[in-house]
């Protein structure tokens, strides 16, 4: 029974994007809905999701922000203040024409992000530098017109937090922008662990009207990046277009400096193809909503169901448990935990009872480990720890081991076509080049790394004066 079950994944090396779509759908993260590329994310997925967001809301009040909403409407007006920033953003926005019968004398747009929302409510509340700084967050969806879509990955719909920030100067901001980069590499590598590189994405590659805009990739289990957080140094720009302007200590007018920052549902997508196997997926303990499940054996049995309630009880001190006492058979379970990515299973039964044990199976390793029930406790502390930091330590190894060097343009072509992976090179910081690069090889650029080393003084591609190192990767 057990191999049939799993039978109904695609293996990941015969066709890894059918698997993940298999695994989203038979773990009970989501299911599709009558709109194409809308999502409906299921129990299981929302609780993941609220751990995550949970981790990230702490650290985001930790450092002092605050939480506000703004509405889901954008006239179109508005929306045109500032002008990268509607180029960007234009051939993914949703428009409501009508309101009822009527049409509407004005378009509106569903946010596809908020800048403006926040540009226009900053100008009216910001006046003075102590008014400053202005840190706020907002937890909300917002509408992308994707033409194709995956969930998690891509869809028209997700949801997100968005940071907004207003400073006083440019030193404060980029502060800000750094700190915010922080927060999120910590939740990847903390929390889900997913190792991240972390550095500054290419004026190609930057958030539409930011100045700059810093970035964490990190790697899947296929070898293509995925950008997993951006933290935007919008400079003066929009405080510009919306005239958010303060008085300074000495009197005189300023603009304000902002920064804006995302981390969306996105990143459940990475959890996914980072750790996930051939049975399902994979969650790290701090992540997962269910970090230990009971499954009692020979339940019918006199004694075993309360024995295991009282296990439940126990352990509920120090893991979130759960117990199937159903009465679907014990390797049906087994297999559909496994395929949830619990990171430990708890197996129970009449023998155990006797012996005064139990025992705990690894969703990582699959190893079954006997514990005696007077230990059982800091067992599974001990091994929901183990268990975070060997996920981590494997994305690690497998970021390292498929990431390699191009010292010339050849070699850049020959890697792309042979490997999948990140691929540093030089570059001059020309588009051209950038534009060569993605058109002969299909790879982007990911970032240009804080704390690399630079391996060359030579572009890749044009063979001109090289000021920067950059991670080059197909992405999703
Ligand atoms: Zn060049």
């Amino acid at each position: 029974m057990g191999k049939e079950f799993v039978k109904e994944i695609t293996s990941m090396d015969v066709d890894f994007a059918q698997w993940y779509t298999d695994v989203v759908k038979k773990a009970d993260l989501v299911d599709y809905s009558s709109v194409r590329g809308s999502m409906i994310i299921r129990p299981y997925g929302y609780a993941l999701w609220e751990n995550i967001k949970g981790e990230l809301d702490d650290r985001i009040k930790e450092t002092g922000h605050e939480n506000v909403y703004m509405p889901l409407f954008i006239p179109e007006s508005l929306l045109q203040k500032e002008k990268d920033h509607i180029e960007g953003f234009a051939p993914e926005v949703a428009w409501v024409t009508h309101g009822g019968d009527e049409e509407l004398t004005e378009r509106l747009c569903v946010r596809p992000t908020s800048e403006v929302l926040f540009g226009e409510h900053y100008k009216n509340i910001i006046h003075s530098y102590r008014d400053l700084p202005k840190l706020y967050n907002q937890w909300s969806n917002v509408v992308r017109w994707e033409k194709t879509t995956r969930p998690f990955l891509r869809t028209l719909e997700f949801l997100w937090q968005e940071g907004h920030t207003c400073h006083a100067t440019d030193e404060e901001a980029h502060e800000e922008t750094v700190k915010m980069l922080e927060v999120y590499a910590d939740i990847c590598e903390n929390i889900l662990a997913i190792p991240v590189v972390k550095g500054k994405k290419t004026e190609k590659e930057k958030f539409a009207g930011a100045k700059f805009t810093y970035t964490i990739e990190s790697l899947m289990h296929d070898g293509k990046a995925l950008q997993s957080g951006t933290s935007h140094h919008l400079g003066d720009g929009f405080a510009k277009a919306f005239g958010i302007q303060f008085t300074d200590k000495d009197g005189k007018q300023q603009y304000v400096q902002q920064t804006s920052w995302g981390f969306t549902t996105r990143i459940i997508g990475a959890m996914i193809m980072v750790h996930g196997d051939d049975r399902g997926l994979v969650i790290p303990p701090k992540a997962a909503p269910i970090q230990v499940m009971i499954v009692p054996v020979a339940q019918h049995k006199e004694g075993v169901l309360d024995y295991a309630y009282g296990l439940k009880r126990s352990l509920s001190n120090v893991a979130r448990v759960d117990i199937d006492a159903s009465d679907k058979k014990p390797g049906w379970k087994f297999n559909e935990y496994e395929m949830k990515g619990v990171p430990l299973r708890l197996e129970v039964g009449p023998k155990d009872i006797e012996k005064g044990q139990v025992v705990l199976a690894r969703r990582d390793t699959g190893e079954k480990i006997f514990v005696s029930v007077e230990k059982l406790e800091e067992t599974v502390e001990q091994l929901l720890e183990e268990i975070q930091t060997s996920l981590y330590k494997k994305a690690l190894n497998h970021r390292e081991e498929n990431t390699y060097t191009a010292y010339n343009y050849n070699e850049l072509v020959e890697l792309f076509k042979e490997k999948t992976g990140f691929v540093k090179a030089m570059w001059c910081g020309d588009r051209a080049c950038e534009d060569k690069i993605k058109e002969d090889t299909s790879a982007t650029s990911r970032c240009m790394p804080f704390n690399e080393k630079a391996i060359g003084s030579k572009c890749v591609c044009c063979g001109e004066e090289a000021g920067h190192l950059v991670f080059w990767a197909k992405a999703y």
